[in-house]
């Protein structure tokens, strides 16, 4: 999630900083719904807080207690424009925001945060809001509770998880330096095996040295389209792909289907888009 805003906390020049102490950090989950609250959490603190703030993301451990189990806590605190005590108390509502006049500043539904709220109840966990006030910035608290980090595999075979996917080979092909070095590491994370190419020729010499089960590639590269890299791909190694594309009009999806694209993702990348859109290919692949 962290590494979905460094372009943009890079743009604002927000300065993000992690703090990652918690030792027993494991816990039962469904990962892109986990993954999910924290993008909320991020992308709030991204928004609200002015140029050349702090993003602190900590992690650490509540011990457990008669009342409590031992937990895991994740905290993420900003510099930003804070949050009024009437605020505070509404702010898990659906449809809440702040005032009428940061919704008009910066837009949104108000919903992302009552849905981070019920992701972490259903998880067993909490979640709540803190601010000293106006222009005092926020700090947004996660519990929780920690399990034993599981055996590796075993005899027992571990029970798939909602949304565990294939590793897959994925060949990207993205020009632009910090996308693709942050492409990279988000696919890697999902346990895919990455090589990256900054343009057509340097993707078609790496898909002629090596098998791939899916292409990711923009569409404007700085040799040829991504639309032409695409036929030949298809035609030379019967390669799968999605692209990664500026304009989602309805003839520029024809266009990308055209050309032998499975899925047509429009930037900026949704996460949760692009990893559906790797499910989809990765059904199809065999
Ligand atoms: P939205 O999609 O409108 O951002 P959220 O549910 O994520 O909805 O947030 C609801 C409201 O809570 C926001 O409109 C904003 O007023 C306030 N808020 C959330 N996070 C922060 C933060 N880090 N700093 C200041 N205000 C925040």
């Amino acid at each position: 999630a962290l590494a979905i805003f460094e372009n943009d906390a890079a743009d604002l020049r927000l300065r993000l900083v992690t703090h990652f102490r918690a030792r027993p950090h494991h816990v039962n989950a469904e990962d892109v719904r986990l993954q999910q609250v924290f993008w909320n959490l991020i992308r709030n603190a991204v928004k609200f807080t002015p140029r050349g703030g702090t993003i602190t993301i900590a992690t650490d451990n509540n011990r457990a207690s008669k009342e409590r189990p031992a937990e895991i806590v994740v905290t993420v605190t900003d510099t930003g424009i804070g949050i009024t005590p009437e605020a505070l108390d509404r702010i898990f509502n659906a449809f809440e925001q702040g005032s009428s006049l940061i919704n008009r500043r910066f837009g949104g539904l108000g919903l992302g945060l009552a849905i981070s709220k019920r992701l972490v109840d259903l998880h067993g966990g909490t979640i709540t809001a803190h601010s000293r006030g106006k222009n005092k910035g926020s700090r947004f608290i996660l519990t929780m509770p920690t399990i034993a980090a599981p055996r590796p595999a075993g005899r027992e075979p571990a029970r798939a998880a909602p949304g565990t996917r294939r590793s897959l080979r994925i060949l990207l092909v993205e020009d632009h330096d910090d996308t693709r070095r942050n492409m990279t590491r988000l696919l890697t994370a999902l346990n895919h095996a990455v090589v990256s190419a900054a343009d057509a020729a340097g993707a078609l010499l790496s898909a002629s040295r090596q098998p791939f089960d899916l292409v990711v590639s923009d569409i404007g590269l700085p040799d040829e389209s991504g639309l032409e890299l695409m036929r030949k791909l298809r035609s030379r190694h019967q390669l799968r792909g999605i692209c990664l594309s500026g304009y989602g009009m309805e003839e520029d999806i024809a266009r990308s289907r055209e050309a032998g694209f499975s899925e047509h993702l429009t930037k900026p990348i949704n996460f949760q888009r692009l990893e559906q859109a790797i499910e989809n290919a990765a059904a199809h692949c065999t």
